[in-house]
């Protein structure tokens, strides 16, 4: 049985905690693998390799930190395809969602590689007479990425990219679930120049958690998954002086206007619902269709549901793979199981005639007649679920989206631009898509979203990921006098 170890000051580290968890492989319901749990005392012999490697690495130029991202970027993109089957192996996303997810992440990498222009401070001559007046910003220190399964490689690149090139050292809890992605990143980091101890990854559960938000060298805590744990790991860590940032899930809603092209909304929310088997926080998860388009709606959507292929996500043919586990799979059912009798109409039943063998398979399921207060609306489903409430109005679908208790993306179909206008300035959520399903932000742009679907004040990545990973500092300067220069022919180099 392949062992998955943790990754420590630059080398494979076996696990001494006698404790382990199972890596399934989703579209055969087999064990592939085990991984090493973390007790408290490993993940604090990584935090003391972080500390101890933070000095220098801190003290490396900037133009340094940021050939080690260039190098990174060559690498991650010259294994796109290594990644992105290590992601398919562990999670069972299709191989082309894995590869998107990986260009995805190297966004990230790339905008990293801008940190000596990202790191530029202010600067004010002469604030008063002979005084200047400037601002910096400067490293937290060791930080800690706590991440969901959901994206092993995009979301961990989320976080690491910038707090290594701003100068941190760093702690990478991933997903049990499937966590080979991460050493192998590890692994790259390394080639690609990274000192030792400056990237950790710590495999492990709750412990390693807890440990985490214990350790008081850990300055920050970056994390993403699910809003009760993003609740707790804000409310810990932030009481423990640490800075957090904690991602939670997400009920994203379309809101479809009559004037929408219908055919394009529909493609939108059936690659928006069932892509990655509805295991995205950015999945469509209620179509709020107005009355006069719902029913025309509906049958777009209903008659290209049998067209998406679900098998294994390695075959080159399939669109949706399998489920993360079986426990996860059964708890999507269930929704679907209670949905007729809380008062929705199941217009196709994902749970019928999946494919043969263990593998944790759904098909894609359509709930009509959804409404707050059933559980498959007021819960995060996280599987290929698709739920529409019929509305009479655009201030009844408005009211839907804004009171909702979570706030991550949203999307509005319309033609009509002023009504979109109008949208984007009304609605409580973070992400807004105009025509467009999934709109995750590009690299230099943040990430996140309002209300329970975000703990803190800082987005991630882009320039708030910059902000979430340093801190400022002011210097008010006065010189006695400026005559300080000696001559020297030799061309001024930055290194
Ligand atoms: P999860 O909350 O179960 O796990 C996330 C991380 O927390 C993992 O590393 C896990 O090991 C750890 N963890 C789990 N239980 C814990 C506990 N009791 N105490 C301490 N740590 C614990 O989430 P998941 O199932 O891996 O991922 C899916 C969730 O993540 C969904 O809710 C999804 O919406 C959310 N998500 C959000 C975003 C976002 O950007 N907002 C992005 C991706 C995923």
């Amino acid at each position: 049985m392949k062992r998955i170890s943790h990754w420590i000051d630059g080398r494979v580290v076996a696990g001494t905690s006698g404790r382990e968890g199972v890596v399934w492989n989703p579209a055969t319901g087999e064990q592939q693998a085990a991984v090493d749990l973390a007790s408290a005392a490993e993940l604090d012999a990584a935090v003391a390799a972080a500390k101890a490697a933070f000095p220098a690495w801190r003290a490396t130029g900037l133009s340094r930190r940021a050939e080690v991202m260039f190098r990174l970027r060559d690498l991650i993109d010259a294994n796109r395809e290594e990644i992105a089957s290590l992601v398919t192996a562990e999670h069972g996303k299709v191989l082309s969602d894995a590869l998107g997810e990986v260009a995805r992440g190297l966004e990230n990498v790339e905008f990293a590689t801008g940190v000596p222009h990202l790191l530029k401070g202010g600067f004010t001559e002469q604030a008063a007479t002979g005084v200047d007046v400037y601002s910096i910003r400067q490293p937290l220190g060791v930080v800690a990425g706590i991440t969901p399964f959901n994206f092993p490689a995009m979301v961990p690149m989320w976080m690491f990219a910038n707090a290594l090139a701003c100068g941190n050292t760093f702690i990478l809890k991933p997903s049990e679930k499937d966590p080979s992605t991460a050493l192998y990143l590890a692994e790259l980091l390394a080639r690609a120049g990274l000192p030792a101890g400056v990237f950790n990854v710590v495999n492990g559960d709750k412990e390693a958690v807890d440990a985490i938000l214990a350790n008081p060298d850990v300055a920050a805590v970056s994390f993403v998954g699910s809003t009760p744990i993003a609740r707790t790991i804000y409310e810990t860590g932030t009481r423990a002086g640490k800075r957090v940032q904690a991602l939670g899930g997400a009920k994203n809603h379309m809101l479809v206007l009559p004037d929408a092209d219908l055919d394009m909304a529909a493609d939108a929310a059936v690659s928006a619902a069932y892509g990655s088997a509805g295991e995205r926080c950015m999945a469509v998860s209620v179509v709020l269709a107005m009355d006069p388009v719902a029913d025309a709606l509906i049958g777009k959507i209903t008659e290209r549901i049998p067209a998406i292929k679900v098998g294994p996500g390695t075959e080159p043919d399939s669109e949706m793979g399998p489920l993360i586990t079986g426990e996860h799979r059964d708890k999507v059912a269930g929704y679907v199981a209670g949905a007729s009798t809380e008062g929705a109409t199941v217009v196709v039943d994902g749970t019928a005639d999946v494919p043969a063998g263990d593998g944790f398979f759904l098909k894609p399921t359509l709930l009509d007649g959804v409404q707050p207060g059933m559980a498959c609306y007021d819960d995060e489903i996280f599987g290929p679920v698709l739920s529409v409430t019929r509305i009479g109005s655009y201030d009844e679908g408005l009211q839907l989206i804004n009171g909702n208790p979570f706030g991550n993306g949203v999307a509005l179909f319309t033609r009509d631009g002023g009504v979109a206008r109008q949208f984007q300035f009304d609605v409580e959520v973070g992400m807004v898509g105009i025509n467009v399903p999934i709109p995750v932000p590009v690299s230099y742009y943040s990430f996140g979203g309002w209300k329970a679907s975000l703990f803190g004040d800082q987005h991630m990545y882009g320039p708030e990921g910059i902000s979430f990973f340093t801190r400022s500092k002011v210097v008010t300067s006065r010189w006695p006098d400026p005559a300080t220069s000696t001559v020297d022919l030799g061309f001024p180099e930055n290194r």
